[in-house]
């Protein structure tokens, strides 16, 4: 982070305070750089205390009206979203690509996964519902009403800088909050363009705010007696911070957070696919996923495999997400590679076998780039570094069981619960897998069991933090208040039934 004024050339990423576009009165910026070149695209500052409370009340202003805004036209609104979004998917997935490094259609993906949400918040008429018990006690009736908790407040990573805020605001807003925004301070470009289509579907001034930074505006948000709720998704450490700190402040806050996924094969599984299951969910994003297969565990006769997943992993094409072709991009900075690249010396160190090493790749017109290879460990036992930490990087470690209890075990033994995966021809087992293991997320003959949000993101233990999912059926429970009523009309003719001290309903 600097702490000068911004350079006049650099392009510079703009706040979103009640529907206006604003240029930040900051004097601490950074800068958001290609990982595939160094070169800097744009600058973005660290909001002042100033303007974080300017769009906390923006929002609190907005909220008198949005609340009160048909949930038809809430609807109408993510119709019109949903169709903006498909309309400007290349355009999307390029600045996403440029600023984050994915390849194109990762990109895409990307995008496509949190369209998903909008499409979702566009059905809200049919999801925002409450109940109706009818003649509870003569002649009353109970019946709940999902009411809006006011302002809402969202901080997001930078590995999906589209799908994630977008499991974000439409959701909160759909369900008649207002919403500030805080996106990765790493690759805030595509949530700004994804908040400008916003406005342009129709989301009214103060409705969705956007601010940048880092810890201060975070501690902010957390603290701000105006926020009535945090959605959090991020990296264990910030997220557990995260969560302590707003729920001491009497917030509701949900943090989905860090991951280490075990995929159990079993030697039973249908190899081929399988094999390029793995490959692909292992070194896709070049590892920067929260629900990345980073942790393999051979089973048995699975052991013999490796050969043959080293020699997929090693055919993938290292090189800038913009490249036609390429499978596996650059880390989003320079730290994140000097990172992975230190906890890949660390495996050596501490006795794995590196059965493919991608460290310095030659990438040929991007030699400033971020890059690692493929890279897979075998060998690997808990209490080494490349197992008990997130690598968050192109790194696969291996680990051997000799029974799926065993696999079993060790799973449920890594304090990480976010999502796991098991490969297997035998529906028993993987019945038993299902029930035994303590992951929020489980794949059979899937690597990357990601819900569509007919269903809700979950997770598991040290992965997840507050009891509501991001999305689906969950979130609108999240960003709601479930009030009661309890009625009873008298006829005009009603004589009265005498008084009643006891506390039973008649
Ligand atoms: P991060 O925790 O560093 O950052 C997340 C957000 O917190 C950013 O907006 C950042 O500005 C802010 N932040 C950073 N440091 C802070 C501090 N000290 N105090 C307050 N706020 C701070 O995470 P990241 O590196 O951007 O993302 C990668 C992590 O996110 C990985 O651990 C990954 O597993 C996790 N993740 C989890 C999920 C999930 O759904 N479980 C999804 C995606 C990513």
């Amino acid at each position: 982070m600097e702490t000068q004024g911004v350079a006049a050339d650099v392009a510079t990423v703009k706040l979103l305070i009640d529907g206006a576009f604003v240029a930040s009165r900051s004097t601490q910026w950074r800068e958001v750089v290609d990982p595939a070149t160094q070169q800097v695209l744009a600058r973005v500052p660290f909001a002042t205390a100033d303007e974080v409370g300017a769009a906390v009340a923006a929002a609190q202003r907005a909220f008198a009206g949005w609340r009160r805004t048909p949930i038809g036209t809430r609807a109408r609104i993510f119709l019109k979203y949903q169709q903006l979004i498909r309309d400007h998917m290349d355009e999307l997935a390029a600045l996403l690509s440029a600023e984050q490094g994915k390849t194109l259609p990762d990109a895409e993906g990307d995008v496509f996964r949190g369209l998903e949400v909008v499409e979702h918040a566009a059905a809200i008429g049919n999801l925002q519902l409450g109940e109706l018990a009818n003649n509870v006690a003569n002649g009353v009736d109970t019946y709940t009403l999902l009411q809006p908790l006011g302002v809402c407040a969202g901080i997001t990573p930078f590995n999906f800088p589209a799908m994630i805020p977008l499991w974000m605001f439409p959701m909160a807003i759909a369900t008649g909050n207002t919403f500030v925004l805080k996106p990765s301070e790493q690759d805030p470009m595509v949530t700004m363009r994804l908040a400008e289509l916003a406005l342009e579907a129709g989301v009214p001034p103060g409705v969705l705010n956007v601010v940048h930074g880092g810890e201060e505006v975070v501690n902010a948000l957390c603290d701000h007696p105006d926020i009535k709720a945090i959605s959090f998704v991020g990296s264990t450490r910030v997220g557990t911070h995260v969560h302590h700190r707003a729920t001491l402040a009497g917030k509701r806050v949900q943090c989905m957070m860090g991951a280490k996924n075990h995929a159990v094969v079993l030697p039973d599984a249908c190899k081929a696919p399988t094999l390029d299951a793995l490959v692909g969910a292992a070194f896709g994003a070049a590892g920067q996923r929260c629900m990345a297969a980073s942790t393999l565990v051979l089973v048995g006769g699975a052991r013999a495999w490796i050969p043959d997943l080293v020699t997929r992993a090693r055919a993938l094409k290292v090189g800038a997400g913009r490249v036609a072709g390429t499978d596996v991009g650059p880390l989003i900075s320079r730290d994140a590679r000097l990172r992975v690249e230190g906890l890949i010396a660390a495996g050596v160190a501490q006795g794995a076998t590196l059965e493919l090493d991608g460290r310095n790749p030659r990438v040929e017109g991007f030699e400033a780039g971020n890059f690692v290879g493929p890279t897979i460990f075998s060998g690997v036992r808990p209490g080494m570094r490349i197992y008990d930490e997130e690598i968050f990087g192109p790194v696969l470690v291996i680990l051997e069981a000799d029974t799926l209890d065993e696999a079993i075990a060790l799973v449920n033994a890594n304090p990480n619960g976010n999502g796991t995966a098991v490969f297997t021809q035998n529906g028993a087992a993987a019945r038993r897998f299902q029930e035994e293991i303590d992951v929020g997320q489980v794949g059979i003959n899937l690597p990357i069991p990601v819900p569509v949000p007919l269903f809700s993101f979950t997770g598991s233990r040290a992965s997840k933090l507050g009891d509501l999912g991001p999305y689906g059926k969950q979130v609108v429970l999240f960003y709601t208040q479930t009030k009661t009523v309890t009625a009873r009309w008298f006829d005009d003719d009603d004589a009265g039934h005498g008084v009643n001290t006891t506390i039973s309903l008649k």
